[in-house]
């Protein structure tokens, strides 16, 4: 497994990637593909190298332009959810690419993704990470997730890594029968909740209390 972004030492080593992972089998993740491919990306390159010593602790941490690369746990967990829709998924769209890790987690798992971001600059960097690691099943867009991305739906899943006060109409059309969306709501106090969709109308639940970024609406540069 030594590659070449395998070369961290010390607090960025595959070992301690492992123990994070072990951690987070603790914690409750039992998907052992979330684990396997927790297990298998690089988290600490997708922080600055200042903090990459931090990178496998689980807590959010900075990525510029005051977002947040989100806790191993959640992401873990919310991919977990994902995982868990009533049929198997192959088109999943994430809100919020900010740097690009759960992204790229999501890449591991299913066929093709996209993932949507307001910020210009911020994405324009995950840009090139994002190509230097070669993942190419991966689609990235400038844009204003509240609206989903309508040029390629329906989708399979959706995660969203930013609250909304309320879940947003154009999510909920732009989800498959059978697909899954996956979502923090809410303001000072947020709920994750996993709506599905049916045959006909959607069922929702709600799972465990969270702290996201606020999802915001209009892009920016
Ligand atoms: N997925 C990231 C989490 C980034 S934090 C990770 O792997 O760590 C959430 C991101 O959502 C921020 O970058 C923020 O700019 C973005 N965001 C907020 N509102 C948005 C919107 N309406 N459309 C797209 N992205 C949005």
């Amino acid at each position: 497994m030594i590659g070449s972004v395998e070369k961290g030492n010390g607090m960025t080593s595959e070992r301690t990637r492992q123990r994070m992972v072990e951690r987070l089998r603790q914690a409750g993740i039992t998907d052992q593909a979330v684990l396997k491919a927790m297990g298998s990306v690089p988290r600490h390159a997708f922080v600055d190298e200042a903090i990459a010593s931090r990178a496998y602790e689980d807590s959010a941490l900075p990525i510029g332009h005051g977002q947040t690369i989100s806790a191993p746990y959640i992401v873990a967990r919310m991919i977990e959810l994902l995982r868990q829709a009533s049929r198997p998924l192959e088109k999943v769209l994430e809100v919020g690419t900010g740097c690009g890790y759960q992204a790229a987690v999501l890449s591991k798992l299913f066929k093709e993704v996209y993932s949507v971001e307001r910020i210009g600059q911020l994405l324009e960097k995950t840009r090139s990470r994002v190509w230097s690691m070669r993942i190419h099943n991966l689609r990235l867009k400038h844009t204003d997730g509240t609206y989903g991305l309508a040029e390629a739906q329906p989708f399979d899943g959706i995660i969203v890594a930013a609250a909304p006060q309320a879940i947003p109409d154009s999510l909920l059309e732009q989800l498959a029968v059978g697909g899954r969306l996956v979502i923090p709501v809410g303001g000072t106090k947020q709920q994750l909740m996993v709506v599905d969709r049916l045959e006909e109308g959607f069922s929702q639940q709600m799972i465990e209390a969270v702290k996201f970024v606020p999802l915001r609406e209009g892009s920016v540069q």
